[in-house]
């Protein structure tokens, strides 16, 4: 049996397949059994969620990172809660469903501001969904911010080997802690999302199948991957970016793991080419995430260089949006697009 059919058939390959598979030059196949697998369970449905980028300070040095501490060529900024209720305000009015509220690791927002943030928009539209992409935290913050409102947690593991992730953060960052997290928040029934950089710097194909064992471990309901950009001024600026076509290759596989699973076409995959967005939905993916941060900070929020935050990628161009989707045969919905891990449509 062919390894792309055994995938399919039993959502899982030995370490030498894996391998083979992720070092295979032709992936027509791979593509054509993800778009058959990701129709039985989402069918034609594109959700689309609402990135709200609350702040660019960040408390970590992560050596890849546009926003890390360290650099002091970066303009900062933060959004206040009212700040935010505006942003909400005008995501609902287009018909978003999900916000999620992303930003670095602020020290300034203590646990009862974030709780107040969530509360205030879950009180105003309890139809929506929030999730919360604000790092690291102890197990009764986010508990707190659980009992707030939040419904969904997004925390990518970056990688699950532990010197390669010793490589891309400082000695102060431990893999274990950043594991632990992700165990704390779905014990704590949140709805989690977990990921990895694509080609990030360092990374070895037996890394990426580590990456995809741990996935498997923590079923994550949410996995969001992109390519590694570099930014200038960070100690990764001359480092090689991340390879579209690995990256496709992997949201193929992921859909072909995880059937289930979230998976968004990323702002890192539209950066990297004029067609990523689309080539990640045809890969798979079936989540986007347009930008609803206040215009005059989108360009502050910088991860890596050229990072897209106008076009499609906003979201007063949904409309934009939601007719490039229809043109390769989905269909982006007003929905507060939960998991669907059950069964197949
Ligand atoms: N502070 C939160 C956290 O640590 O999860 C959320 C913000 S963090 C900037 C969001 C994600 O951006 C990271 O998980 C990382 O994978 C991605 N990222 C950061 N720098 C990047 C780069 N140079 N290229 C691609 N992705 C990057």
């Amino acid at each position: 049996m062919d390894i792309i059919d055994k995938l399919y058939e039993n959502k899982t390959l030995s370490d030498t397949e894996l391998i083979s598979l992720l070092t295979a030059c032709d992936d027509t196949y791979l593509f054509e059994k993800a778009v058959t697998r990701r129709k039985e369970y989402y069918g034609d449905k594109v959700f689309i969620r609402g990135l709200i980028e609350i702040s660019n300070y960040c408390k970590n040095n992560c050596l890849y990172c546009g926003i890390r501490k360290d650099n002091t060529f970066l303009s900062r900024y933060r959004l206040s809660c009212d700040d935010i209720m505006m942003c909400a305000d005008q995501g609902y009015g287009l018909g978003f469903r999900t916000f999620v509220l992303q930003g670095g690791e602020d020290l300034h927002y203590s646990d009862d501001d974030i709780c107040h943030i969530v509360y205030s928009i879950k009180n105003k539209f309890p139809d929506c969904a929030i999730t919360l992409s604000i790092g690291e935290k102890p197990k009764e913050s986010y508990k707190a911010y659980k009992d707030a409102g939040a419904d969904r947690y997004l925390l990518r593991h970056e990688t699950a080997d532990s010197d390669h992730y010793s490589k891309l953060h400082p000695i102060s960052m431990k893999l274990d802690i950043r594991k632990q997290c992700l165990w704390d928040l779905k014990e704590l029934g949140y709805q989690v999302g977990s990921g990895f950089m694509v080609g990030s710097p360092y990374q070895t194909t037996e890394n990426i199948v580590k990456d995809l064992r741990f996935l498997e471990e923590l079923q994550p309901d949410m996995i969001g991957i992109g390519p590694f950009l570099p930014h200038c001024d960070t100690p990764f600026c001359n480092m090689e970016k991340g390879s579209l076509q690995l990256t496709l290759k992997l949201i193929s596989i992921l859909r072909l793991m995880f059937p289930y699973a979230l998976i968004p076409s990323t702002t890192a995959l539209a950066t990297l080419s004029p067609t990523g967005r689309k080539d990640g939905i045809l890969a798979g993916a079936n989540v986007v995430m347009p930008n609803l941060s206040p215009n005059d900070v989108r360009k502050l929020y910088s991860l890596y260089n050229n990072k897209a935050y106008s076009g499609i990628e906003a979201a007063e161009a949904k409309d934009k949006l939601c007719k490039e989707i229809e043109s390769i045969g989905y269909r982006v919905v007003t929905d507060i697009g939960n998991v669907n891990k059950k069964s197949a449509i």
